[in-house]
């Protein structure tokens, strides 16, 4: 089964209105590959903003971020409702700045990952090493853990995009190259072969994260389990286009 691949664009803490406008009027305006799922996280506070102004029609929205209550006492946070209730289809989970700076352990990832699923969002989850692991030899037992949490809480993974997103790339401008990408991504889909079944891991795309650009993307193309990117601060800039466009 083909895979259709997914450019992620995740805004972090950056925007106003006025610039999240100047990026959906150009992704808007733009000559979009049809074959690419699109997916804008902008700051929560803009999410209603983002999804009203999206009329290219394989753009989506989604949140940075979500809680595992619908409402409640829980003073900052989002929900997942809400995320819904402003059209946005889409939440990202795990991403390494929410488990450094927020401490948001495996457990707290999975949990977030099966509330946003079992309310139907779709989740971008994110997994990867930092330097210290990279150093140590033991990516792979890093990202096999961070999968085995949310594993034992997810059955359906139908609405889960995986982005591998090594933290030593993020925001550094060094990328993990190709080759070195295709062979984790490739190591990744086979534990999933052997925890959820040849089926689930033939479908699930896994995206590449971390300093990918207008000038890199393209150099993925032939990596065959390379099924798209989670794109940081080039999401912000035109050549988010070129990435989007890139597998065509
Ligand atoms: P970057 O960020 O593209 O700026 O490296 C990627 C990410 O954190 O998702």
């Amino acid at each position: 089964m083909a895979r259709q691949f997914f450019v992620g664009g995740n805004f972090k803490l950056n925007g106003s209105k006025a610039s999240i406008k100047e990026i959906v009027d150009r992704l808007n305006a733009a000559s979009l590959s049809k074959n690419t799922e699109v997916v804008i996280c902008p700051p929560a506070v803009y999410l209603d903003y983002a999804t009203s102004l999206v009329t290219a029609p394989t753009v989506s929205v989604g949140a940075q971020n979500s809680y595992t209550k619908a409402s409640g006492a829980f003073t900052g946070e989002n929900s997942v409702d809400m995320i819904k209730d402003v059209n946005a289809k889409w939440v990202i989970l795990g991403h390494s700045e929410r488990r450094t700076y927020f401490h948001e352990d495996d457990k707290i990832v999975a949990d977030k990952t099966k509330f946003a699923l079992d309310s139907g969002l779709g989740v971008i989850l994110c997994i990867g090493e930092t330097l210290e692991e990279k150093k140590a030899g033991i990516t792979l037992d890093v990202v096999k853990r961070q999968l085995d949490a949310v594993i034992a809480e997810v059955k359906d993974w139908t609405n889960v995009v995986i982005a591998y997103e090594p933290v030593w790339a993020i925001g550094t401008g060094l990328a993990a190259t190709p080759e070195d990408a295709q062979e984790i991504h490739a190591s990744i889909r086979e534990y999933l072969v052997a925890k959820l079944g040849g089926d689930v891991a033939a479908a699930t795309r896994i995206l590449y994260g971390g300093s990918a650009n207008g000038a890199n993307a393209v150099t993925f193309k032939d990596k065959a389990d390379v099924d798209g990117f989670l794109v940081g601060g080039a999401s912000l800039k035109p050549e988010f286009v070129d990435i989007i466009n890139s597998r065509d």
